[in-house]
Parts: structure tokens; C-alpha cells; sequence
């Protein structure tokens, strides 16, 4: 119950157990293309250029920056934790010039902030984090897309954290290129970072001057794998597809909606639980983020001591504080297979125990 890795599913692991077939072997083949299939119906989108790049999330971040930016390129970021943090040293180690847009940490970056920003000069990309994990919030997208009008920029959308657990609809909500992971509500293992790029970021990529930085994560090339001439550039890591695709598969069986609804259910039920144990949550109520609950430490609480008295008697793991809430928040995840009300209930027993 930490930032990620959630909890894999028995159906997941026994995908990757399966024996090994070629990258190039129809069965596998046919299986690349349902997962692709299924990833455009969980990100909420008709973008072809949807596929799993083959590492964690932060390599989706280096494709969506590397693909989209050259030197000289205007950049601009919202920063409100770790991941809008790091997004920025990812574009500016593009080369790009980057802008940068603060909200303190626990709260929402201030859309007309952003929007007074947007105003200073034309951007080639507008990028924020839709679930900061290192946070708890969950940053309503609704005027992004606008903004991003405003100032002529592409809109890139960090979604490793809100895939599968919350709605990110990239179609509807005008995001142009889009990232996730498959550790977090996904609940599969820790190895592949689903991107999509829409037509107009395509357009972007295709007019670059200069070629992508990253060999490995130009989608230029990757592209002619998962498109159909299926041209090598890597090897597929097979069976971490199997396990993507039978993930998937569980997500579309519960439902996209069924799904969400569990997630904000679990997370309400866990939130009051810590409530009545007296504890305090930093995150205000509107911006606060389902698969992830961020609890202050009270006064004269060993952080470290809590965490390692759940690891040790009942195998619980919860996150530690990062940035300003470091030592001074705990953060709770309840991630696809993890958020059930068997989780919520053996996380605040144990919290109870571990306080007193
Ligand atoms: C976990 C996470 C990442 C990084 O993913 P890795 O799989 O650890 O590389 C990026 N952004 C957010 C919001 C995350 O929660």
C-alpha cells in the first residue's frame, strides 16, 4: 500500500509465467495489438500511436519530452511535487528552455497561473502532472487544454498514477501526448510505460529539424515495429506483454466506471477511518487523489519506526513523506487490485496497533 507497486493479481502472474515466444511470433503478435487496443480504450482515446514503451514510467517521460522537443524549444512545466520536478530537468536536459509554474506542495497548481504564464510567449509544450503520487493530488485537467491554446503549445500529461484508477479521457480532455506505468492502478508488474501521442503531436514529431536525442526511445522508429511492417528495433520484453494484456483485460472485465467508483469508495472509507484515529490529512478535500492518501504524522511519532513495525508484523508497506511532508507525512496507496476494503481495514488495524 506504497506509492507502487500495487498488488499483481494472480491472472497477471501466471501471464508472466508463460513460456517465451518470439517477438516476431503471430500469437505474440496478435496480443501486442489487443493490448495496444486495450490501452486506447483505458487512456479514453482513438490515438494509433498507442503502445507500451519497454521500461518504468519515467521512460514514458523521456519519450513524450525527447519525441516532442529540440534545443532552443520553449518549455513550459507545472512543478507541484516530485514529478513536475523532474519532468522539467527531463526538457531541459532536451535542451529546451524551460518555464516553470509552482504550487506549494499539498495543493493544486492555480489554473490562472498557469494561464498568466501562457500569456509571457509561445510554448511548444504545456506539461503537468494529472495524479502526483508524492503528493495526493489529483489536478483537475479541464482548462488545460485552453491554456495550451493560448499560448500555441502541445499539452503533455503525466497519467502514471491516474490510469486505470481515475478518469483521464485524453481525447476528451485535448491531450496530445500522455504517459503512464503499469505498476500503479494498472496492477501489473513494474517494467512498461503505455504512451499516446495524438495526430497533432504525430505532426510534431514527423517536422523535427533534428532527430530524436534518445535512439531507444524514438517513435519514429519504435513505431515501425508496432505499426504494421513490424520492422526490429528491440526486442519486445514478451512476457511483461502477456502480463499487460491480462491486466488490461482485468480492468475492462471490472469496467472503466466500476472501476473508478471503487477506487473513490475505498479511498473515502480509508480517509475516515484515519480520521477517527485522530489523524490529519494536508490534501484539501476537493484536489485530494483516490489511489493516493497523504496522512500527516502527528506530533512525536517516530515515522520510521511506524513503517517498519507494519512491514514487520503484518507485511504492510505504506510510503514516507518526499519534499516539504519528508518525516512529516505518510503516504497511502490504494492502486487497482490494492484497494479493497480488506486493505483499508488491515492498514488502519495495523495503524491503530503501531500508534498506541
Ligand atoms: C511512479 C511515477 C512516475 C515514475 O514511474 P517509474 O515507473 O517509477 O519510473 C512518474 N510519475 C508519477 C506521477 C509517478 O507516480
Amino acid at each position: 500500500m506504497g506509492p507502487g507497486p500495487s498488488d499483481v493479481p494472480a491472472r497477471v502472474l501466471e501471464a508472466l509465467s508463460r513460456p517465451t515466444i518470439g517477438h516476431l511470433d503471430p500469437i505474440f503478435l496478435r496480443v501486442l495489438d489487443e493490448s495496444q487496443a486495450m490501452l486506447r480504450q483505458v487512456f479514453g482515446t482513438e490515438n494509433a500511436l498507442t503502445l507500451p514503451m519497454s521500461a518504468t514510467g519515467s521512460a514514458g517521460m523521456e519519450t513524450c519530452f525527447a519525441n516532442l522537443l529540440e534545443a532552443g524549444d520553449q518549455a513550459l512545466i507545472c512543478r507541484h511535487g516530485v514529478f513536475g520536478g523532474r519532468m522539467a530537468e527531463v526538457a531541459r536536459r532536451c535542451g529546451a528552455e524551460v518555464t516553470i509554474v509552482d504550487a506549494p506542495w499539498g495543493q493544486a497548481i492555480d489554473p490562472d497561473e498557469l494561464a498568466k504564464a501562457a500569456k509571457k510567449r509561445p510554448f511548444k509544450v504545456v506539461a503537468i502532472v494529472h495524479a502526483e503520487t508524492s503528493t495526493g493530488v489529483l489536478q483537475d485537467l479541464g482548462p488545460f487544454r485552453a491554456i495550451a491554446d493560448s499560448c500555441g503549445a502541445l499539452l503533455l500529461v503525466d497519467a502514471v498514477t491516474s490510469l486505470a484508477g481515475v478518469p483521464v479521457d485524453v481525447d476528451r480532455m485535448g491531450i496530445d501526448a500522455v504517459y503512464s506505468a503499469t505498476q500503479k492502478c494498472i496492477s501489473c508488474p513494474p517494467g512498461l510505460s503505455p504512451v499516446s501521442f495524438s495526430e497533432r503531436a504525430l505532426r510534431v514529431l514527423l517536422t523535427r529539424k533534428t532527430p530524436v536525442q534518445s535512439w531507444y526511445f524514438d517513435l519514429n522508429l519504435i513505431g515501425q515495429y508496432f505499426g504494421g511492417e513490424r520492422v526490429y528495433h528491440h526486442t519486445a520484453p514478451v512476457n511483461m506483454i502477456f502480463a499487460l494484456h491480462e491486466a488490461l483485460r482485468l480492468v475492462l472485465e471490472e469496467g472503466l466506471e466500476a472501476r473508478y467508483t471503487r477506487h473513490r469508495a475505498q479511498a473515502n472509507s480509508l480517509r475516515q477511518g484515519l480520521e477517527s484515529l485522530g489523524l490529519e490529512l494536508p490534501v484539501a478535500e476537493s484536489s485530494r487523489l483516490p489511489p493516493l492518501t497523504l496522512v500527516r504524522i502527528p506530533e512525536g511519532v517516530d515515522d520510521r519506526a511506524v513503517r517498519t513495525k507494519l512491514l514487520e508484523d503484518h507485511g504492510l508497506e505504506i510510503g514516507g513523506g518526499l519534499g516539504d511532508f519528508k518525516g512529516k507525512a505518510w503516504r497511502i496507496g490504494l492502486m487497482g487490485a490494492s484497494a479493497t476494503s480488506r486493505h483499508v481495514e488491515l492498514c488502519l488495524g495495523a495503524l491503530e496497533e503501531a500508534l498506541r
